[in-house]
């Protein structure tokens, strides 16, 4: 049994780390910080951590480079996870059992405390190597990315240390993929939400009044289907991946009180996902031309402030993407660049104007982010660290 042979010790720290239960909602990262404090003594590096919120750290762990004046790379990865359902899961998900293929069970173990410890086990390498590049290594772990960051990064962006820490480039997570291809992700859609209320006549359900709620809806609806079936068409046809068309899904409908009573009011939700071409602001006047033509009474409340954000280039003019590349292709890696379906930190990087590229080294892997039973193979975990050795030690040498 795998419990009896010797380990891999970056195996053995990784299972550790996913014992750490911070779970969503209302986690408490003391024992995730204090596991980080750990870490950066072993490695003699120096360790900050910043409270976003009395319950929000960021910490952040630094590999100072040969010519710190440089913008530096960050290494960014978030410490939360999402819930579980136990019952649904064959193994204990804090308890980071592996069976004798090498699957190691736990929440956490895909999304994304692998890279987390990754990121670790690769500057350790490099400290025992006594390599020392140009640029400097920020390690950055992060609260409440699972929940929309916002007691996390999207306040350390606007804060004077994140500043100083004069970032050039950032990673962050990717996604794992079933078979050997590696996707890397230089882009988001937008994150779009709205929803329409439709008033109309009340009255006895056994009339066939005019201008009724039901038939507004009706014709929202369609509107909104349509345009699912445009981007699901678009999607079968072509050689589009997920990310690259909109989705929209009606995720929510309310309204109604009885059988027999016509409702004065039912409303209706979308999850929409903007492809990174679509611009939310025509969008929201193609959307207000429905809702008139819907009759009276009909109106729109979007959810508020989609962030737009431009991709992060991806040609050779991009140095950090050239190297990126260029040693994917030194280690025969397959890559495909694409937009994430949907979001990360890495949004909110962008959108201050500085590069990032997510990649979770995960090739011939079952994706079960937020799924049950979600586990890594230690072997694939193992093959992660070559590749994150040679990529990382390529970045800080831009
Ligand atoms: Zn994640």
């Amino acid at each position: 049994m795998a419990e009896n042979t010797t380990e891999n010790e970056s195996v053995t720290l990784f299972r550790e780390y996913l014992r750490i239960p911070s779970v969503q909602p209302n986690v408490n990262y003391s024992d995730s910080v204090k596991f980080f404090k750990g870490q950066a003594e072993k490695l003699g590096l120096p360790i900050k951590v910043h409270y976003m919120s009395p319950n929000t750290p960021i910490v952040v762990i630094t590999l100072s480079g040969k010519q710190p004046e440089l913008p530096s790379v960050l290494l960014s990865s978030h410490m939360d996870v999402v819930p579980v359902y136990p019952k649904c899961w064959k193994h204990d998900p804090f308890s980071a059992y592996k069976d004798e293929t090498g699957n190691i069970y736990a929440r956490g173990a895909q999304d994304m405390k692998c890279v987390s410890i990754q990121y670790i086990e690769t500057i350790k390498k490099y400290l025992q190597e006594k390599l020392n590049f140009k640029r400097t290594i920020h390690l950055c772990f992060t609260p409440d990315e699972e929940t929309g960051s916002l007691f996390g990064i999207r306040k350390f962006i606007k804060t004077s240390e994140f500043a100083e820490m004069n970032i050039g480039f950032v990673l962050d997570e990717g996604k794992a993929t079933p078979n050997e291809v590696f996707n890397v992700f230089y882009g988001e859609r937008t994150i779009w939400g709205l929803t329409i209320t439709c008033t109309g006549t009340t009255g006895h359900g056994s009339i066939l009044y005019e201008s009724t709620a039901g038939e507004k809806l009706q014709y929202i609806i369609n509107k909104f289907m349509n345009w699912r079936e445009r981007e699901k068409t678009r999607l079968r046809n072509t050689n589009l991946e997920p990310g690259d068309v909109t989705s929209v899904n009606l995720t929510k409908i309310n309204g109604g009180c009885q059988f027999n009573v016509l409702p004065p009011e039912i409303s209706v939700s979308f999850d929409i996902r903007l492809a990174v071409e679509e611009d939310p602001k025509e969008m929201e006047e193609v959307v207000k031309s429905w809702c008139i033509e819907a009759g009276e009474g009909v109106s729109v409340e979007f959810k508020k402030d989609p962030i737009r954000v431009p991709p992060t280039k991806i040609c050779d003019n991009n140095l950090w993407w050239a190297a990126f590349k260029r040693e994917c292709n030194n280690m025969k890696l397959k890559i495909n660049p694409c937009i994430f379906t949907g979001a990360t930190d890495s949004r909110f990087i962008r959108n201050v104007g500085i590069p990032a590229l997510g990649f979770s080294p995960m090739n011939h892997t079952t994706p079960l982010a937020h799924d049950h039973n979600e586990f890594l193979n230690e072997n694939i975990f193992i093959k992660g660290l070559d590749i994150y050795y040679n990529i990382i030690k390529a970045l800080a040498s831009v």
